[in-house]
């Protein structure tokens, strides 16, 4: 054998895991994952290229995967150049008409677009849109509108991404969402991909976030709980293991499972190719809640 014909170990090893990932493509192809990109995983350079890999591959091998984006780090960035100060309240942005411009025009125009270009640069086709689009999503005012244009989703009319999954495009959707008067409204972005995952009867719903996922006690990472139930997951919220910008990740896999997703997963966004770990492994990473209890990894 000539030596350029040499078969190196690198090689063996990178057939051989091809090869065992073929369940789990034939599983999944064809099937939509609802993925809520954020966190760290969005913020540094290595991880952000490993996402967008993920996402490429996963779309190469016939998985529909549909990301959903917030944006905090660069929405706070820009609020502070135009001195508005950020506020919070349960996880939730207080959103005041000026704070709102800001929000959808980072949001919508340029962390979408990032999205978009970096997904585009390693082969991926992507096609980002927003709430308004096609009419994807509509909000409704949280509460009693103290927290300002801060949407909850009254619809999801997912009509528009049929053709693009159909035709191998990746959707990446900001968070904002106009109300019934057109009025743009800010959306907490796992509520969206929850609500999406239900939507399109997703096999999985996956947020992407900077914990190892649901955590007994939050200031100990090695307490993560890797299996939850429905009722497991709402005792959580009751008994305050699960605060802050947790519990909108729990209460969106709780209402997705609801709705009949098969499972959902608070992932380690931190860790490079989270994304395939969960969906290529038995294992799994992170928290996963099921709907029915005893179910095993899905
Ligand atoms: P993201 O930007 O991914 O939406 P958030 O900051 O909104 O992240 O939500 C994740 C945060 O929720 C964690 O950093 C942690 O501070 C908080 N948290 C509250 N309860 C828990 C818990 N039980 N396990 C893990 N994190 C928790
Ligand atoms: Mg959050």
């Amino acid at each position: 054998m000539s030596p350029d014909r040499h078969i190196s170990s690198e090689d063996t090893l990178r057939v051989s895991v091809l090869s065992e990932a073929l369940p789990y493509i034939q599983r999944f192809a064809g099937r939509r994952i609802v993925i809520k990109y954020g966190g760290a995983a969005m913020v540094r350079e290595d991880l952000r290229d490993a996402v967008f890999r993920d996402l490429a591959l996963l779309a190469c091998v016939g998985v529909q995967p549909v990301v959903v984006h917030g944006g905090g780090p660069e929405i706070n960035q820009w609020l502070e150049k135009l001195a508005i100060e950020p506020r919070f309240q349960d996880g939730l942005r207080v959103t005041c008409p000026d704070t709102m411009d800001v929000v959808e025009m980072v949001l919508v125009g340029r962390v979408n677009k990032q999205i978009v270009n970096g997904l585009n640069r390693v082969g991926g086709r992507a096609v980002g849109l927003s709430g308004s689009d096609g009419g994807l999503v509509q909000a409704r005012t949280m509460g009693d509108g103290t927290l300002g244009v801060v949407g909850d989703v009254a619809r999801v009319d997912p009509s528009v991404l049929s053709p693009l999954l159909a035709s191998g495009y990746i959707p990446v959707i900001s968070s904002v969402a106009p109300n019934a008067d057109g009025l743009a409204h800010n959306i907490n972005a796992d509520t969206v991909a929850g609500e999406l995952a239900a939507a399109l009867q997703a096999e999985k719903l996956i947020l992407l976030t900077d914990t190892p996922g649901i955590l007994r006690d939050r200031n100990a990472p090695t307490s993560l709980i890797r299996q939850l139930s429905l009722s497991e997951a709402r005792q959580l919220i009751t008994d305050g293991v699960v605060e802050g910008g947790m519990t909108p990740k729990t209460e969106c896999c709780i209402r997705a499972l609801a709705q009949g997703v098969k499972a959902a997963h608070i992932i380690d966004g931190r860790v490079a190719h989270s994304l395939l770990l969960e969906v290529f492994t038995n294992a799994g990473i992170g928290t996963m809640v099921v709907g029915s209890p005893g179910l095993l990894h899905a």
